[in-house]
Order: structure tokens, then sequence, then C-alpha cells
């Protein structure tokens, strides 16, 4: 039996508590233990406590790390990637610095399209390789659990290929994957305006494979103008959940279309971006306890300055999470620390709300509650040890890692 101790830890953050996704007061209780510790063997924890209670359980092969001066966390829960892809959008990134929009990228030819060409001319062990090198970076800051979506292979090949390669990322590497099927990312060029064409190829062909070979367990879609509405949306979804799929939703990023009701009608797990939902979009996800995933990042790397209204809904009760949004175009970091300083600085949440909403409740919109997001007795023994003594550094220090430590499932990454 492999075990190991973590001693002295300044400050041991557990977000100890009921299993379930927190909400409103909840989000500011992160159930600290000064000079902590935890026991684990196997890959699980034992016990979580004082250090002198730890001690006791310590062996002689027992792999004791010295935490003194550091703060421990569980590992982040990044809840909203976009990890498979090949290329990069560097030319965007500089036409966007000479004032370009992202709709104008798009009808140039660029943006998503671009990101699509080098995916689908990528063989699956291509696309691996750029995977397991991004798996380290997100491992390297901290996170050790990803949802990650498909949705630049856009025919039926290309999809699976690329969800193969999220399950491979999955078993070979460290970091663990929660598939998402986002075969209604964009409409392909090859349809033209054959939109209806394309939407019955995913759910004639795409869902039917997906769920033969237990591909993804959520579908996700980009409801917005000029790419799938609302009709498209319920289409798509309501098929989805006849494959035994779970719903997360890109809805109301660049405009209010509604997206957030829809998300609440559908029964979604999550409702995704949400920069432009007004307060009847928020008092419909709270109706139907909708987590809304926030994603700072792309908001940040597009330059905009309209920020998902976070305050407004924590006030109503929502479970919120934050997330990367990691893709080539909108939000190419793979940083929850940077997320956590976006989120304090950017959208008003405290920096133990931040933390929350990167863990546990992450943890509870993938459906990984029993497993992940807090360091707990039974849990993964998944955690991160950071070089500083108060949790509020990880926010406060941006584009500084303070990570020292990975541990996953008991081991060091
Ligand atoms: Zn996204």
């Amino acid at each position: 039996m492999s075990s190991l101790a973590v001693l002295h830890a300044s400050q041991l953050i557990t977000l100890a508590g009921p299993p379930r996704a927190r909400s409103g007061k909840e989000l500011g209780e992160l159930g600290i233990i000064h000079d902590g510790g935890l026991f684990s063997a196997d890959g699980k924890i034992t016990h979580v406590g004082k250090t002198p209670e730890i001690k006791k359980f310590c062996q002689r092969d027992t792999e004791v790390i010295d935490a003194r001066g550091c703060v421990v966390l569980p590992g982040f829960v990044d809840a909203h990637t976009h990890l498979v892809f090949a290329g990069n959008r560097l030319e965007d990134f500089e036409s966007r610095a000479r004032g370009e929009t992202y709709q104008q990228t798009a009808k140039r030819g660029g943006g998503i399209k671009t990101t699509v060409r080098a995916t689908r001319a990528a063989t699956e062990n291509d696309l691996f390789a750029l995977a397991k090198k991004r798996a380290g970076w997100f491992l390297q800051n901290g996170t050790t659990t990803v949802e990650a979506k498909s949705g630049y292979g856009l025919t039926l090949e290309d999809e699976l290929k690329i969800l193969r390669v999220i399950r491979r990322v999955g078993a070979e590497t460290p970091l663990e994957t929660v598939p998402t099927f986002l075969g209604a990312h964009a409409f392909p060029p090859e349809f033209g305006e054959n939109h209806g064409g394309y939407i019955s190829l995913i759910i004639d062909k795409m869902l039917p494979a997906i769920e033969q070979e237990k591909l993804a367990e959520y579908c996700d879609i980009f409801c917005e103008q000029n790419y799938f509405d609302v009709d498209d949306s319920r289409r798509v979804l309501t098929t989805a959940k006849q494959h035994g799929l779970k719903l997360r939703m890109h809805v109301d990023q660049l405009t209010n279309g509604g997206g957030a009701k829809m998300a609440a009608d559908l029964g979604a797990v999550t409702a995704d971006h949400l920069e432009q939902t007004d307060a009847d979009g928020i008092s419909a996800l709270a109706k139907r306890g909708v987590q809304p995933v926030l994603l700072p990042g792309s908001v940040y790397a597009l330059g905009s300055k309209k920020y998902p209204a976070a305050r407004q809904m924590i006030d109503a009760g929502l479970a919120v999470v934050l997330a990367t949004d990691f893709n080539p175009g909108s939000s190419p970091s793979a940083s929850i620390p940077m997320m956590l300083s976006l989120a304090v600085t950017q959208m008003r949440m405290s920096p133990t709300e931040a933390i929350t909403a990167a863990t546990i409740n992450a943890a509870a919109s993938l459906g990984r509650i029993e497993s992940i997001g807090s360091l707990e007795a039974g849990k993964l023994a998944n955690l991160v040890i950071y070089d500083c003594d108060d949790f509020r550094e990880l926010a406060y220090w941006f584009g500084v890692s303070l990570v020292r430590d990975v541990f996953v499932r008991g081991k060091r990454t």
C-alpha cells in the first residue's frame, strides 16, 4: 500500500461540507485548517486534520511532505475547456490588436475556420501530442481535472477523433478529463447555407456514434446569433438527451439571445459564458438550479469590458463556477489562478468565492462531487501545494505561478 502524508500546511483549504454545489454564503466557507495535514492511502484521502493527528498514521514507507509556509488546496477543476485542436490563432490575435472584432475576424475566414482546417488535417497522434503538452500546462497551474470539448472537427470522423484524444489524455496523462461533444460549435464551410443538413448530420450520425463508443458524458452547443439559434439548440440537445448525454450550453456570450432561459427550459446542468445575460435570464437559471460557468479569460483576451454579472448571480443563489474556456481563439490560458485574479478584480468576487467556484462547484457541475473538488476522507488525493502562506495570494499575484507540488491520486506529477 502506498501512502502519502502532507504535514504542517499554513493553511489546508479543505472545502469540506455537504456533497453538493455551494451557493450564497456557502461560497465563502473554505474549511481552513491551520497547521493542517492529510493522509492518503492508495490514491484516496483517509484522514484530514491538524498535523499532530495526521502524524499518528505515518508509517516507515509513507512519503511525508513538509508543507510548512505553504497553502494546500484540492486540485482545481476546470469545467470548460476546448483542450484538443491543432494550430493557433496568432494572426487573429494580432489583427485584434489592430482593432478587428471577433465577428469581423470570422467574416474574413479567420477565427474558428482556421482551427477547423488545422484540426482536420492533424492525425489522432498529432492531436494527442499537442493535448499532452497542454495537459502539462494545466497541471503546472494546479488543475487536476478538466472538462474537454470536441468541436473543431465538424465531420463525423473528425469529431470522433477529437473525443478519442480526450479519452487518451485522461488515460495516459495524470490529468483527468470529462468529455463533452460540441459538434454544434460552428457550421462547417462545406455545408454553405444548408444549416439543416449539418443539424441532421449531428442528429442522425454523430450522436448515435458517440453513444455507441461511449465517447462523451455531456453535449454542448454554441447558441448565438449567426451560429446555432434557439430552435437548432432545442433539436440537437433534445436528441442528445435521448442518447444519454447531459447538457451544457454556450449562451449569451456576444448577444443576449435568451440562451440562459433556454438552458433552464432544457434542464441543462450548466449555462456557460452569460456575459450578456440580464436579470430575467439569471432568475430563470435560479429557478431550475442551473449552474452558471463564468469564463472571464475570454472577456479579457477579446479585449471586451463586459464581464458576466457574478455578484447578481451569487445574490440570486446561483452556484457559480469559474473556468478558463481554454481555446486558441478567445482564451488561450490554462491558468485557473489567472481566472481567480480576473474574478476578483473584474467581477468583484471575493478570493474565497472564486476558489469555491473553481473547485467544489466545478466538480459538482461535472457530476464528480463524490470524488474531487475538496480535501475530505474518501475523495481522491488530488492536491496542490502552493509556495505562499495565505490562499488569497493565489488571486493576488497575477501572472505568477505559485505551484510547488502537484499530486494526483496521491502521486506526484
Ligand atoms: Zn467555450
